[in-house]
């Protein structure tokens, strides 16, 4: 764990300052409920501060509290610029390296001349001014709890607070299923609740309202799903053309990956999702027990991300991609086989 300047920051925090929360490129549930919960909070402490996200959230979060207000750096860009230059402290949620901004906003960023916090459950972290990272824990929304906690201030946690913070624990645990699930995690879960988080309603939302569109690309990724035994490896396609004609819209691959891990001893999982539009390949990765996605993402696939949940691209096409994922699983086949006993 870092915790580098936090008790500073909480001194700043204890003066009006006008703020931006910003969470990464194709924010998930995690990166949604986290800068909405902490946008939120610090309006409630006195200051002036906005949530600013890359590009747009899945429609399933479209009703988490609040996202009407969130920002879009690719469609209000004249706006979020306007605040950045007005900004004494930036807020990081969710994301480890401002590369995961995406480009644009990126060199924004760069420019930017006053503080930054980093709040943050991924591995290797950059280097900010102050920073809260924790890579044992499961979500950025269970840190933002801690944070609230470490600033004495949970009692400014309402409702709409709790929403937030639950559906981000929620959606980054795999609904409390994932390894870093913990029983603190539980416990905050159960405060929430208390809070006025509604468990069954926030799990419907986001699980059981689907458009049959999602579905039908759903069965075709396992239509597309092959097995190599030997390796205890898994992986599903989604090609540009099986997008188009399911109406393809962000989010509708979240979680597809899983399916793949789903099989009885399949410790390794990948998904390959072809981008037109990037010209690139964006690749999740999932594995069972010791085998680190993220070191293989970060070597081989220009990503990252934590040991058992990695995603990473590749600039050539399908063919050429899977073809160079097939020639690296039969090195690390012993280490596959064994990682999940
Ligand atoms: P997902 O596969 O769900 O997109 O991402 C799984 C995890 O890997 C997330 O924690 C995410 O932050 C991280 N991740 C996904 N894609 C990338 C990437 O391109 N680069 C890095 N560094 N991390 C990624
Ligand atoms: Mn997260």
């Amino acid at each position: 764990m870092i915790l580098k300047n936090i008790k500073e920051l909480k001194k700043v925090l204890k003066e009006p300052k006008n703020i931006v929360v910003i969470g990464h490129k194709n924010p998930d549930g995690d990166a949604v409920g986290s800068t909405i919960a902490l946008n939120l909070f610090l309006k409630k402490q006195g200051h002036k501060s906005s949530v600013i996200l890359p590009n747009k959230f899945p429609d399933f979060l479209e009703w988490v509290p609040k996202t009407e207000e969130v920002l879009l750096f690719d469609k209000q860009e004249s706006e979020c610029l306007e605040l950045f230059k007005k900004a004494d402290l930036i807020f990081l949620l969710d994301l480890n390296t401002l590369s995961r901004v995406g480009n644009e906003m990126m060199s924004v960023l760069q420019d930017f001349t006053k503080d930054i916090a980093l709040i943050d459950h991924h591995q290797q972290p950059d280097e900010f001014e102050y920073m809260y990272s924790d890579t044992s824990i499961c979500s950025t929304c269970q840190m933002i709890y801690h944070f609230i906690e470490m600033l004495e201030q949970l009692d400014l946690i309402d409702k709409q607070i709790a929403t937030c913070l639950y559906t981000g624990i929620m959606t980054d645990t795999g609904s409390f299923r994932y390894r870093a699930t913990s029983s603190t995690t539980h416990r905050i879960i159960a405060e929430l609740i208390d809070k006025g988080a509604e468990n069954f309603r926030i799990h419907s939302n986001t699980f059981d309202s689907q458009s049959l569109n999602r579905l039908k690309l759903l069965g075709c990724a396992l239509n597309n799903l092959t097995v190599l035994e030997e390796h205890s490896t898994a992986y599903i396609t989604i090609s540009q053309e099986e997008k188009d004609r399911f109406g393809f819209q962000r989010g509708y691959t979240d979680g597809v990956v899983n399916y793949a891990l789903a099989i009885k001893n399949i410790n390794l999982a990948a998904i390959f999702i072809e981008d037109k539009e990037q010209e690139m390949i964006k690749i999740s990765f999932r594995s069972k027990g010791k085998f680190s996605v993220n070191k293989f993402a970060r070597n081989y696939f220009e990503g990252g991300g934590h040991d058992n949940a990695a995603g990473g691209k590749s600039l050539v096409n399908m063919e050429e991609t899977v073809s160079k994922f097939l020639e690296l699983i039969p090195k690390y086949s012993e280490e596959i086989n064994a990682s999940y006993e």
